[in-house]
């Protein structure tokens, strides 16, 4: 190994770090599917089947799902997995809030 591939590999090491962060770190928000207001839970789009073919059949066309998917995270509800977030400061968040009807 030479120090070329040794720096891409640390650099591709912190970019993965960031966007891990990144996706664990986002705002509050409310769900108006069951009214909780949490940090929203990152949920990998795609299918792991499909996935896992990939990888068995053909090496790269299994990595660029594995990144597309990685890079394509949806955020859920962590209580009810609903996709209906909005942050709590939004006219929907705060109608939500008031009147309670979600
Ligand atoms: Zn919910």
């Amino acid at each position: 190994m030479n120090t070329t591939t040794i720096v891409i590999a640390i650099m591709v090491c912190i970019v993965y770090a960031v966007i891990t962060l990144y996706h664990h770190y986002q705002p509050k928000m409310i769900c108006l599917q069951c009214g909780e207001i949490n940090r929203p839970s990152p949920e990998e789009r795609g299918n792991i089947y499909l996935a896992i073919f990939l990888w068995i059949c053909f090496i790269v066309p299994g990595l660029l799902y594995s990144l597309w998917s990685f890079f394509n995270k949806k955020y859920v509800c962590p209580a009810c997995r609903s996709e209906r977030l909005v942050p709590p400061g939004s006219p929907a968040g705060k109608r939500a809030q008031s009147t309670g009807s979600w």
